[in-house]
């Protein structure tokens, strides 16, 4: 199959979302769940004139004179009298403002006199009255669908009342490891073998994309265990995530044992560094990646092609979150005929060190990582000083 560009490959996956439907969830669990439904007000915010300071209400032409306190007014409490002229009331932060008043006076500002009466001793004052609906009026739309929700959502879901909130189904990503070296992270590998890195990292890539993952364990390299447990995780699941196999060695037999399975293989090279392997299919149950078995490789294709997946079948208008930096020291690499994606730390002074990284089994090199940085084929070297996209992962 022929090698493809990147940016095909992204377009080819986006293309082949299976949508998923939604539930109800309660506003508490909703940061990292995508809203279904746009959510609208019920009340204006605030819902009356707010005094924003503790101080005096009273009208504005009264300030030259001094005042008789006629109503303390507590938050939570209705102000009952208006005050008339040479009256203001007593108000606290957070209580509605009496009809006929203007202007809060901070009590910072003001003196009480022998008389009891209260004189304003600013020399200017700000009105410190929100008013009615400043903020949000009835019925407007305070979060869109397809938001991604973040906890600062949580308290705007709580002041307009939407404690259930419709949300996007979680797509179902089960994940299986495939290698005969492999033996899990708890176990000590034996002479030629190496723990399961790939399958546990990649739970907790689904798992920050707002995705369901679930683990199916170990596949030897063998063509008939393969087999089986891809057509179990096909059946259960909304994509399958494979890791390894899918390169050129004896025992790389993924995609042959995937077409066996039913799946459409529609790319299985490219052009890409790391993450050559990288293969994607379709079936009628599910998406399916054979990620490369090199950990740097799966990782990094996880960000790039699986993520923005989960979001586009969520219908979520997420997009990574990309800042301009400038490099820290010079890049340069020996081939410039793949499109690069190198992890990158972000320095102490805000500026971009790719991390050292001696290829793409170096699992302890993404440790440093904050970002991604995209080298477009051709180019060979990155300038210190130079401007460069971090992607943030
Ligand atoms: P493969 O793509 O199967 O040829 O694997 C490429 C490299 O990645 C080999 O060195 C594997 O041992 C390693 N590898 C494959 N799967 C895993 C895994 N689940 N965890 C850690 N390393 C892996
Ligand atoms: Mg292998």
């Amino acid at each position: 199959m022929k090698m493809i560009e990147f940016s095909e490959a992204i377009e080819i996956v986006l293309k082949s979302v299976i949508p998923t439907g939604s539930e109800t969830v309660s506003f508490a669990d909703s940061p990292g769940r995508v809203l279904a439904k746009d959510i609208f007000s019920d009340i204006n915010m605030p819902p009356f004139n707010k005094a924003t300071v503790d101080g005096f209400a009273c009208h504005s032409e009264e300030l030259g004179s001094d005042m008789e306190i006629v109503e303390t007014i507590a938050a939570g409490r209705i102000p009952i009298i208006s005050p008339a002229s040479g009256q203001c009331s007593r108000i606290m932060t957070g209580a509605a403002v009496p009809p006929g008043c203007d202007i809060v006076f901070m009590v910072e500002h003001s003196l009480i006199q022998a008389s009891g009466k209260v004189k304003f001793t600013g020399t200017s004052s700000k009105d410190n009255i929100s008013p009615l609906g400043e903020d949000i009026k009835t019925g407007d739309c305070v979060i869109k669908r397809g938001r991604l929700l973040k906890i600062q959502d949580v308290p705007v879901l709580a002041s307009v009342g939407c404690t259930l909130v419709e949300v996007k189904k979680m797509p179902v990503i089960s994940v299986i490891s495939t290698g005969s070296e492999l033996v899990e992270p708890e176990e000590k590998p034996g002479i030629a073998q190496i723990r399961n890195s790939n399958g546990w990292q990649l739970l907790s890539q689904i798992k920050r994309a707002g995705a369901m993952g679930r683990y199916m364990g170990i596949a030897h390299d063998d063509k008939e265990e393969t087999f089986n447990i891809i057509e179990k995780a096909l059946s259960e699941s909304d994509i399958v995530i494979l890791t390894g196999g899918v390169s050129m060695g004896d025992f790389d037999f993924v995609p042959s044992v995937l077409e066996k399975a039913g799946v459409n293989i529609l790319f299985s090279r490219v052009n890409v560094q790391p993450g050559k392997p990288t293969t994607f299919g379709i079936h009628p149950k599910a998406l399916v990646f054979g990620l490369p078995g090199n950990p740097v490789s799966a990782f990094v294709q996880f960000e790039l092609l699986v993520r923005p997946l989960i979001y586009r079948m969520m219908d979520c208008s997420w997009k990574p979150l990309t800042f301009p930096l400038r490099m820290k020291e010079s890049y340069s690499r020996r081939s410039p005929d793949r499109q690069a994606f190198i992890p990158v730390s972000i320095t102490d002074d805000g500026m971009v060190l790719p991390v050292e990284y001696h290829g793409s089994a170096h699992i302890s090199s993404l440790v440093d990582a904050d970002g991604i940085i995209a080298v477009p084929s051709g180019i060979k070297s990155i300038e210190k000083g130079e401007m460069v996209d971090v992607r943030q992962i």
